[in-house]
């Protein structure tokens, strides 16, 4: 008698049919004995077609050869094997109608070759086939947007440079390098004058529009991959050349103050002038010195101060030494 929970053979083919994944059941010559509806609707080779054909022969293009190997050793040493789609794209000429993927134009697969003892020396083979193009896809816009995300977390949403976030991480590498490979480093701060009356005269939005033309202005003056320049505050911006000596800096500096200067913003409540101009401290770290990080942002902050004290539009060098020095007579 038969159990009400029983399967029948038609509700099996019914199931067989209506799964979403491909299922072959092959033969130890493998012979193709059952092809479900999925495989129709991918391969468009209906069932009756593949019935009477080996896997290898079913497709007018071949199966890849590691999908053959592996369903070799399957039959042969009763092995189950997986293919996944990371190493094996597309083992099988299946295709989604109507969704062409990149490259070949095949679905992405993950395959899945299975033993089925059919007899006391033969081995059947089921393979499952899952369509990984969804879950790909999936993943593609998930890598696409951690990426937005990181460019986010490091550049400055005004002016499209790095923010000092960024800067204070990269010049930590970059000084560990520059120690290492005993080569100097020079660091450079950059402030707007008269910045707050621009704004006052001008409005917010044309300040702004100040902000990231000072921005593009500053960062064309970089020709190394090494060199980065960061918006440090609100009108302040922060520059770092590895391998540039002390007499480089302040050339470089200068060329920096001229390019701003040149590009000629008007700026008529600036009590210096009529245009944009900036100011520029800057400090190098030299061979062998024990400075730290903070000694050279200080010395750079310490020189942008007399840079403004010696009437703006002014670049100031300070040797990050003496900011120990001075901390040292301060103590005593
Ligand atoms: P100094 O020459 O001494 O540097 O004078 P300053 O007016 O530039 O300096 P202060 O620090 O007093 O003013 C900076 C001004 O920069 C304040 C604010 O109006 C402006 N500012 C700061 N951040 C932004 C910003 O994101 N957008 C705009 N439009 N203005 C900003
Ligand atoms: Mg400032
Ligand atoms: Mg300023």
């Amino acid at each position: 008698m038969k159990h009400p929970g029983q399967l029948t053979g038609a509700k099996a083919s019914q199931i067989f049919n209506a799964i979403n994944m491909g299922l072959v059941l092959i033969d130890a010559s493998e012979r193709i004995l059952m092809w479900n509806d999925w495989m129709v609707k991918h391969s468009m080779i209906n069932a009756k077609t593949a019935l009477q054909k080996t896997i290898s022969d079913v497709f007018s293009d071949k199966p890849s050869a590691a999908f053959l190997t592996s369903l070799r050793n399957t039959i042969q040493y009763g092995l189950p094997a997986v293919l996944s789609n990371a190493l094996h794209r597309s083992p099988l000429p299946l295709f989604n109608p109507g969704e062409l993927s990149e490259e070949s134009g095949r679905m992405h697969q993950s395959i899945t070759i299975t033993p089925l003892p059919a007899g006391p020396d033969e081995t059947h083979c089921l393979i499952q086939i899952m369509d990984s193009s969804a879950s790909i896809k999936r993943e593609k816009i998930l890598r696409s947007h951690s990426e937005i995300f990181r460019k986010e977390a490091t550049t400055d949403s005004l002016t499209g440079i790095y923010n000092r976030r960024f800067f204070d991480e990269h010049f930590k590498m970059a000084m560990g390098h520059s120690r290492r490979q005993q080569l100097p480093l020079s660091v450079f701060m950059v402030d707007i004058d008269f910045f707050k009356e621009y704004n006052d005269y001008y409005g917010h939005v044309a300040g702004d529009k100040a902000l990231i033309s000072v921005a593009k202005t500053l960062k064309s003056q970089l020709t190394r991959a090494s060199d980065i320049v960061a918006r440090y505050g609100g009108e302040e911006f922060i520059l770092m050349l590895p391998n540039m000596p002390e007499e480089l800096a302040m050339q470089f500096a200068e060329r920096l103050r001229a390019a701003v200067w040149e590009s000629a913003i008007p700026h008529l409540k600036s009590r210096i002038s009529e245009q944009i101009s900036i100011s520029i401290g800057i400090s190098t770290y030299l061979l062998g010195q024990d400075v730290t990080i903070q000694h050279l942002l200080e010395a750079a902050d310490t020189a942008l101060y007399k840079a403004k004290q010696n009437g703006r539009n002014s670049c100031c060098y300070l040797n990050a030494q003496s900011i120990i020095d001075l901390a040292g007579v301060d103590k005593s």
